[in-house]
């Protein structure tokens, strides 16, 4: 690498052959809201072909993109956090999954519907909620799955309504249970990001663990309970956080006769297993007589007010050397270059620069 060539400026979003499949969320489609987090896309799933899914538990999950959240709400419904709940969804037009205890649909059936006539996903999450799910006997188990289906589907009126999605309370599953499921066409829901909503924290600390932990996940399944006022107050910071966090909201149904599964890899269900671009791409915005050293010593505000003479785009030379978070926003099209932190950016050993037209050529 010539020591005299410049180096890098701004990262460039490069992940816009993935985003491209995303119908992304217009703000204007949630009425009174222009803001809006909205819902990004709807994946359908069949459950007999993936049972088991989320990452606390199980070695596959859902398909997702990078900064892509879907929504679980545990253990109602209940009043009144379930209709506060309900109501901060719909502000902001964002459509999550439920897993109901029968017994809770049998006490509130109307609060079950309202969640899905609100365009919401309804699973199951056993009859009573047993703590200690596991001690059960095989016979109890399966009554507690059965019933609560059909508690569920007694509370909607009609069982088709409900998504043949089952959470083992307290993730308390048995080999047994999990053949019982399976028998009976049940995707059984794992989750792969805890809100730790169900300990005593406030709805500040909460938000903060439920965002914090999909920042380092990059995306997931996140788990809720839409039985306690804390998560009913930390609700609308977790949805402003991943907002201007450039997350999206993915709402997951089931397929059916009318509905064919999304088209997807098997490897989009293994985690860590998006397809990663051979590096990232880099905008060298401008050629100047600066070295490797110089370089890093700038904040990111230095760099990017460089005044690019002209513009190139290259790749870095190693994926190694860009390991920091503002890369993997420019990935996927997120990235504010402002917000990269320098220090963390490995950018001294960068390939030869290319000079290139536009950066979504190199994709
Ligand atoms: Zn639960």
């Amino acid at each position: 690498m010539g020591s005299g060539l410049a180096r890098i400026v701004s990262l460039w979003a490069a992940g816009l052959a993935l985003g491209a499949s995303v119908a992304v969320a217009s703000a204007g489609q949630c009425p009174g809201n222009p803001d809006a987090l909205g819902t990004s896309r709807t994946i359908v799933v069949d459950p007999r072909e993936h049972i088991r899914i989320g990452t606390m538990d199980y070695a596959e999950t859902l398909p997702l993109l990078d900064r892509e959240v879907v929504l679980t709400f545990d253990d109602g419904p209940i009043p009144p956090y379930t209709g506060k709940v309900l109501d901060i969804l719909a502000a902001e037009c964002v459509k999550a999954t439920y897993f109901i205890v029968g017994t809770m649909a049998k006490e509130y059936p109307a609060l079950v519907r309202r969640a899905y006539d609100e365009g919401h996903t309804i699973g199951t999450h056993s009859m009573t909620h047993p703590f200690r799910f596991r001690a059960l006997s095989v016979e109890r188990a399966n009554a507690q799955i059965d019933d609560g289906i059909a508690a569920t589907a007694a509370a909607l009126g009609d069982p088709d309504r409900l998504a043949p999605f089952f959470r083992f309370p307290g993730f308390g599953h048995t080999r047994p249970a999990h053949e019982h499921a399976a028998s009976r066409g049940l995707m059984v829901w794992g989750a792969d990001v805890p809100a730790d909503d169900w300990h005593k924290l406030g709805p500040r600390e909460v938000a903060r663990r439920a965002v914090q932990r999909l920042e380092y996940k990059g995306k997931g399944i996140l788990l809720l309970h839409d039985i306690h006022q804390r998560t009913v107050d930390a609700l609308p910071l977790i949805l402003k956080e991943l907002k201007e966090r450039g997350f999206r909201v993915v709402h997951v149904v089931p397929a059916n006769a009318e509905r064919a599964p999304s088209v997807t890899t098997a490897e989009a269900w293994l985690p860590h297993s998006r397809p990663k671009p051979a590096a990232p791409l880099i905008r060298v915005a401008a050629l100047q007589d600066l070295d490797a050293d110089i370089l890093m010593k700038k904040s990111a505000e230095e760099l990017c007010s460089l005044t690019p003479p002209h513009e190139a785009v290259h790749r870095a030379a190693g994926r190694g050397r860009a390991r920091m978070a503002g890369i993997a926003h420019a990935e996927l099209g997120h990235a504010k270059v402002g917000q990269v932190k320098a220090r963390q950016a490995k950018v001294a050993n960068v390939a030869p620069t290319t000079s290139m037209p536009d950066a979504h050529a190199a994709q």
